[in-house]
């Protein structure tokens, strides 16, 4: 007889389903499970929080369109796993969790670590299950992985009984399942297709928005020529930043809120209508603006805004149906038109009024300096991740991608304490393909907290990410030191301290020298340009840029009221 364990089964229908990649932490019931699976030639990273291990999964979900697999203990160990599974969920992206679980002949008896994981999961995923037995175990994970990239992307759970880690059976009796093919694409009803090309060529204003979904789709070809035969100026989301290069002709993206406000007919591709593009409402959209809506999610179409074209199918077949009809009436938006020179006045205006904020020389910096001179040393084809508050959304303004699928940040349900989970997926990345791109991270000080200590696992795995901490003391906006020593002398910081506040000065750069990487404390524009060079010659292991801005620094002053509240 041919005996295999439960952790092997699991491992070779992983192997079975190409999954490549597992982040997690192990401990008892799934210590096994991980041996297994790197015995079966799945790379494993331990991870030290099991949300970033999740964050760090879904990203490779996303990066690759195959799914990872975050890899948890019972639990605690689940439900820290909750927060990635939430996140890869809501944006759309592909993974799989795998939590042991207590034994069967356990449940409900207040077992080590027990706990409702398989309904827990439910909320947060497309797909969660526990296989009956050993001999199913194949089928539930082919059903976990096609279900995590067919139809929308999304999280998928397994469950698995701690007393089924090692059980063995006899191999003979396993349901094997082959691999599941790549999802299945579909194009849109021609009669709408028709109607959609109808539409845009009456259009005054035209905008075409190209959203994460894009990106996922890997249609940067056809939205490229979608965009330059017929010549329509283009905004990206923040994740859609790079389908196009932010320095494309047509790129529009500084001038984004006359974009949005003045469009009358808006190609939507693979972008929801929600806080991101503010539901797609007055005030910051015309209230009689068409939307030419392209999801493979039927239930998405016509949400908030009522679609004038609902085209659902598959982004990269639905821009090539797009393209033909354009092609074949030989339309063409004209480069003269009123709506272009209102675009690209703006465009102009805007970018005086940055370069005078990069150019400032006073110390410490503020958020527009420091990006000016990162900008300027990054090279083009580096993979940005970036979160924090200002720090994400001043620096997806100032730092460009050139490259799909280039950019990861807090996403649709903004989360904070992505970045070094994601850095890490980006970086294992690299270092399987070698195709010699840097991963830079760019966080605010208060963001780097949340998996900060991601940091050690960059180091033991050698991952020579760069970490950029752009550092003002605070939650949005902290107080200087001399602030916040005047403070201490006061009394009890519990009743004093703004919550907004964090120490002043905390040197981050020593999180990464403690594991044997690379700290630099950045005051000066010299001190800055200098650090990040010599990081970007450091390819043996990770650095930290802690660099001191302005606790006052803030956003240049907005045009519209509503653009001074955060997130907006
Ligand atoms: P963003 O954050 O860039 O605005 P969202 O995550 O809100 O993007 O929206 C992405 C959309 O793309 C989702 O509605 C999703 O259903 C859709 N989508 C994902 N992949 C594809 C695809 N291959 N074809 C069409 N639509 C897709
Ligand atoms: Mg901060």
């Amino acid at each position: 007889m041919d005996e295999v364990t439960g952790a092997q089964l699991i491992a070779a229908a992983l192997k079975d389903q190409n999954v490549e990649y597992m982040f997690g932490i192990v401990g008892v019931p799934i210590i096994e499970v991980a041996m297994a699976a790197q015995a079966a030639g799945i790379k494993y990273v331990g991870m030290r929080n099991e949300q970033a291990a999740c964050y760090a999964a879904s990203a490779i979900g996303y990066l690759t369109g195959r799914p990872a697999v975050c890899l948890v203990v019972s639990g605690p160990g689940l439900i820290h796993a909750l927060g990635g599974m939430a996140n890869a969920n809501v944006n759309c992206w592909p993974v799989i969790v795998l939590g042991g679980s207590s034994d069967r002949n356990q449940e409900t008896t207040g077992a080590f670590q027990e706990f409702p994981q398989v309904e827990a999961c439910r909320l947060y995923s497309k797909f969660s299950a526990r296989p009956s037995s050993l001999e199913m175990i194949p089928a539930v994970v082919e059903k976990a992985v096609r279900s995590s990239i067919y139809g929308r992307p999304g999280a998928c759970y397994i469950d698995i009984a701690g007393d089924m880690v090692n059980a063995k059976i006899d191999r003979a009796t396993v349901r094997f399942v082959s691999c599941c093919p790549a999802p299945p694409v579909s194009q849109a009803d021609c009669r709408e297709i028709t109607q959609a090309v109808r539409l845009l060529k009456t259009s005054q204003s035209p905008l075409i928005i190209i959203g994460k979904g894009a990106a996922y789709a890997r249609a940067e070809k056809e939205v490229r020529e979608l965009v330059e035969v017929t010549g329509i100026p283009f905004l990206p989301t923040p994740m859609g930043k790079g389908v196009l290069p932010d320095d494309h002709p047509n790129c529009v993206a500084a001038a984004r809120s006359r974009a949005l406000l003045q469009a009358d007919v808006i190609v939507l591709l693979g972008a929801r209508l929600n806080w991101i593009l503010h539901f797609g409402f007055p005030p910051r959209f015309s209230a009689n603006v068409k939307i030419i809506q392209v999801d493979l999610c039927a239930e998405e179409l016509s949400n908030n805004v009522r679609a004038a074209s609902a085209l659902l199918g598959d982004i990269k077949m639905v821009t090539s149906q797009l393209l033909e009809t354009v092609r074949s009436e030989s339309w063409r938006f004209p480069s003269d038109s009123q709506w272009w020179a209102t675009l690209r006045e703006k465009i102009t205006a805007n970018a005086q009024i940055t370069k005078a904020l990069s150019l400032q020389t006073t110390l410490p910096m503020n958020y527009y300096t420091a990006f000016h001179h990162i900008s300027e040393l990054l090279p083009k084809d580096c993979i940005i991740v970036s979160e924090g508050a200002n720090t994400m959304d001043i620096g997806r303004t100032m730092l460009l991608n050139h490259l799909p699928r280039h950019r990861l940040d807090a996403g649709t349900f903004g989360t904070m304490g992505v970045g070094p989970g994601f850095a890490i997926a980006a970086a294992v990345l690299e270092q399987a393909q070698r195709f010699g791109q840097k991963v830079v991270c760019v966080e605010g000080d208060s963001a780097f907290g949340f998996s900060g200590m991601e940091a050690e696992t960059m180091c033991r795995y050698k991952l020579p990410i760069i970490i950029i901490v752009i550092n003002n003391n605070g939650i949005y906006s902290g107080v200087d030191p001399e602030t916040w020593k005047a403070m201490e002398k006061m009394g009890d910081m519990t009743t004093i301290a703004p919550p907004v506040t964090l120490l002043p000065e905390a040197r981050y750069e020593q999180v990464m020298s403690a594991f044997g990487g690379h700290g630099y404390l950045v005051r000066t524009v010299e001190e800055l340009r200098t650090a990040l060079q010599d990081s970007l010659k450091n390819t043996q292991m990770p650095s930290l840029l802690n660099v001191l801005i302005d606790p006052t620094s803030d956003r240049k002053q907005q045009e519209f009221p509503w653009l001074t509240r955060s997130n907006l």
